[in-house]
């Protein structure tokens, strides 16, 4: 972290175009360099072919759902380290488990503040990154 100047750059996966917008609207006022996309599969080429500082993923997407997409971004080589943070319309607690099995950091459970999320991607950035 100490040698990173530019803004954090965040790739955020929701096909919901209120909930990317106002995300990415929070993020960018964190002072993040925000990337939406609303496809999985149209994300995982992104993954595959540049880096990030951290990933937002819904879980329902079209193309690709999102903890396939985490799991294709653990296994690549780009991004395989970078912090990812699902988003998911369900409660119950083994849709939680599955989230971080397939590689997520952390979770959040629709309807979510989105000053909650902003705050727990401030903390993810913070971390050191696995290796
Ligand atoms: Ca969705």
């Amino acid at each position: 972290m100490a040698a990173q100047s530019a803004a954090p750059r965040v790739l955020v996966v929701e096909d919901e175009p209120n909930i990317r917008e106002l995300v990415c609207l929070h993020l960018r006022h964190e002072g993040y360099t925000c990337e939406p996309e609303p496809d999985g599969a149209a994300a995982l080429k992104r993954a595959e072919a540049e880096p990030f500082d951290l990933m937002v993923l819904d879980v329902m997407l079209p193309g690709l759902d999102g903890l396939s997409l985490c799991r294709a971004v653990r296994n690549g080589r780009i991004n395989a380290d970078v912090p990812i943070l699902m988003l998911t319309a369900r409660r119950e607690e083994s849709d939680k488990v599955v989230g971080l099995e397939s590689g997520a950091d952390d979770y959040l459970t629709k309807p979510f503040g989105v000053r909650e999320l902003v705050a727990r991607a401030r903390a993810l950035l913070r971390r050191p990154r696995r290796s």
